[in-house]
């Protein structure tokens, strides 16, 4: 009788301990994918108080780190996806933008509380019941210039930020150009690269053969090289048209951007996104004006 309790009692604590171990492995497992290498750098602040304008809020950036987890639960409407080509000095040239400049305003997202999300969760959060932080935002670069490789990265990580490239795939390895090896490793800093056709055409001035090719082909060269699924993609000159949209959702994108000017908005559907345009000569007052009314 003794030996039948004590068997029993063994074999709780063996079943009651294998499962609790499990249970921890698991949620282990769970919270110990790649973290941004960034997250460390969340609290460097860097001063620019004296830019900040009369009629902002200000922020307590260590209270509101201390509660960014729950922050992370709010249903959002529209959220600024600012859009950039070129991170480089070059007079004259809008596209680019001087390293100081995109500095600048990094600093500004940084020190006011701003924190980057991926499309993906952006595509969640207007589309499918997703929450995001209290202050998100999106930062894209189009086309795939090698600088946003070497310069906006390493900025971008300095202030805790990832974004997303649309990438044209014939692009990649070229002169001015990011390499397959730089993307990967992009993505596994928490980039996402997504669609931005093989060639960068004018869709609606190419047939609608072509334009499928051009979307189809590029959308898995990019998935097979990556490893990731492209489900995003940006209109080359913002040119569409219903072939296009068509096109779009039969090779199996969620979502594309545009280049009308705005916020991205849960009102206006998933083919018509709108971008916050970033220009070389645009200055600090109307990149904050930018970023606090969907309407600027
Ligand atoms: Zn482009």
């Amino acid at each position: 009788m003794r030996k039948k309790i004590i068997r029993a009692f063994l074999v709780v604590i063996l079943v009651f301990g294998i499962s609790g171990c499990s249970t921890i492995k698991t949620s282990e497992d769970s919270i110990s994918k790649p973290s941004s290498p960034t997250s460390s750098s969340q609290l460097t602040v860097i001063n620019s108080s004296n830019e900040t304008r009369q009629d902002e809020p200000s922020n307590n950036l260590s209270k509101l780190s201390s509660v960014q987890e729950a922050q992370d639960v709010q249903a959002v409407q529209a959220v600024p996806i600012l859009y950039y080509h070129s991170v480089m000095q070059e007079n004259g040239n809008e596209l680019r933008m001087p390293p100081e400049q995109f500095e600048a305003q990094m600093a500004f997202l940084q020190e006011q509380g701003y924190q980057s999300v991926s499309l993906e969760k952006l595509y969640q959060a207007l589309y499918s019941g997703g929450t995001l932080p209290a202050k998100p935002f999106v930062i894209s670069f189009d086309d795939g210039y090698l600088d946003n490789y070497t310069t906006a990265f390493p900025i971008l990580t300095k202030h805790g930020f990832t974004a997303t490239v649309f990438m044209v795939t014939s692009y990649i390895n070229g002169d001015e150009f990011m390499s397959w090896h730089q993307l990967k490793e992009l993505v596994a800093n928490g980039w996402e690269i997504e669609g931005h056709t093989t060639n960068h055409p004018y869709l609606t001035k190419i047939d609608s053969s072509t334009v499928l090719s051009e979307l189809k082909t590029s959308k898995e060269q990019l998935e097979k090289e990556l490893g990731h699924s492209v489900d995003f993609f940006a209109y080359p000159y913002g040119d569409l048209n219903p072939t296009v949209l068509k096109a779009l959702k039969d090779t199996g994108y969620l979502m594309a951007v545009t280049t009308e000017r705005g916020w991205a908005d849960a009102k206006i559907d998933a083919w018509h996104v709108h971008r916050v345009y970033c220009y070389a000569s645009m200055g600090m007052n109307e990149f904050s004006r930018r970023m606090l009314n969907p309407n600027y």
